[in-house]
């Protein structure tokens, strides 16, 4: 039987971690994966985090199984957490995952079960996981414009006129905030004509959220996802704690079904409880645990909160010295995106011959689309990439 399968495309992050790892060069600069890292290059427990992890070992009795949906007070908090009170919780229906990726992936089979002809369109770029899972699931997958080469920003002219054909029954994919790969945003304005579109054609929203606190704060970068929620009938949302509580290899997500008509969450819960029983039974607990302290603890969340805002304000300031380095170098504003861009990610606009360039001729890893991660810059190694960047596109 294991003679009839094929092999697997090799996975591009996995295969630069392994070619970076074997790169004697000790200059060598790291901005492929997507993990958080501090000025030191490391990626901390969060303290808050810890406290309540420590807190947790002392007050745990049994390790007995949970409902088949996780612990309700991870539902109320998550909630709470991504769409403040855009709705009513009795318009939520909940489910607890393994990290935001099981609820893409629940997402896309609840999706399926509800319509087995739905088609998902998604951002061109978008998150390559999004296309490998609906492509394992049999779902077609149909890109929108979404990112503006030229610019850096995003394309909201093309991006609202590909929404607009959207028939109702299929489901639009939106970023909630720092859009993976590109960093490119929606602004409040776009967001609207976005729920209008969506209004008029009656496509479904399906909302992931994976860098809430990375990008403009909590609830600016949730604004998004609430305006939607709040003013489409039905909305999706894939939300993941692996970035904004640092417990990536916890595997803690959420999947939040939301109806403007509050009977259809019964049904809802329903099967969201019976894909997470086919699929796995349980979803882990230990983060979602860690997760509903932290945010049940008025101490534990303002020193959660204090320290993701160091986070996000560091990022944002390796943006800035990045832009500013690369005006200075190339004499043109032509990367200024870098500083608008929200989040982890930036898409620098190189070709793979120029990635390949940096790689080989400085040590300079990132995606082969020319993604970076701006967390694996730290002050002194900008002007390094800076310089580097002009080099190779001057
Ligand atoms: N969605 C997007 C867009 C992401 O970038 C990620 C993390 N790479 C996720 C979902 C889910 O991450 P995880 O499964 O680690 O929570």
């Amino acid at each position: 039987m294991l003679g009839a399968l094929r092999d697997q495309p090799a996975d591009k992050i996995l295969t630069l971690m392994q070619t970076f790892a074997q790169d004697p060069r000790a200059d060598k600069i790291d901005l492929g994966v997507g993990v958080y890292r501090d000025a030191a290059g490391a990626t901390p427990i969060m303290r808050a985090v810890k406290e309540a992890e420590r807190q947790w070992w002392e007050e745990e009795t049994t390790k007995s199984y949970l409902g088949l949906v996780g612990d309700p007070g991870f539902a109320d908090a998550m909630t709470e957490l991504v769409l403040g009170d855009a709705v009513g919780r009795e318009q939520v229906a909940a489910a607890g995952t393994p990290g935001g990726t099981g609820a893409v992936r629940q997402a896309f089979e609840l999706i399926r079960m509800a319509n087995p002809r739905a088609r998902v369109h998604v951002p061109d770029p978008t998150w390559p996981n999004h296309l490998s899972i609906l492509a394992h699931l049999g779902i077609e997958a149909v890109p929108y414009r979404y990112f503006y080469d030229a610019t850096g920003g995003v394309d909201a002219d093309g991006m609202l006129t590909d929404l607009a054909c959207v028939p109702r029954g299929d489901v639009v994919l939106l970023h909630g905030c720092c859009h993976n790969p590109t960093g490119a945003d929606l602004n409040p304005a776009e967001w609207r004509a976005v729920v209008d579109t969506l209004n008029r054609t009656g496509a479904t929203p399906m909302i992931d959220i994976a860098y809430q606190g990375f990008g403009d704060g909590l609830d600016a970068d949730a604004a998004g996802a609430r305006m939607i929620a709040g003013r489409c009938a039905e909305t999706l949302i894939a939300a993941s704690c692996s970035k904004n509580f640092g417990i990536y290899r916890e595997r803690t997500g959420i999947l939040l079904a939301v109806a403007q008509e509050s009977r259809l969450r019964a049904v809802a819960q329903d099967n969201l409880a019976h894909l997470n029983r086919q699929n796995y039974s349980f979803p882990p607990d230990h983060g979602a645990r860690l997760v509903t302290k932290v945010l049940g603890d008025a101490m534990l969340r303002a020193e959660w909160q204090a320290e993701l805002e160091r986070m996000r304000r560091s990022m944002l300031g390796l943006r800035a010295q990045l832009a500013e380095e690369l005006r200075r170098l190339s004499g043109s504003d032509r990367f200024g995106f870098v500083a608008q861009h929200r989040g982890m990610f930036t898409l620098l606009g190189l070709s793979p011959a120029q990635v390949a360039r940096l790689r080989e001729e400085h040590g300079v890893y990132m995606l082969g689309d020319s993604r970076i991660n701006v967390a694996g810059l730290s002050e002194r190694t900008v002007p390094v990439l800076a310089r580097a960047v002009v080099e190779v596109s001057g």
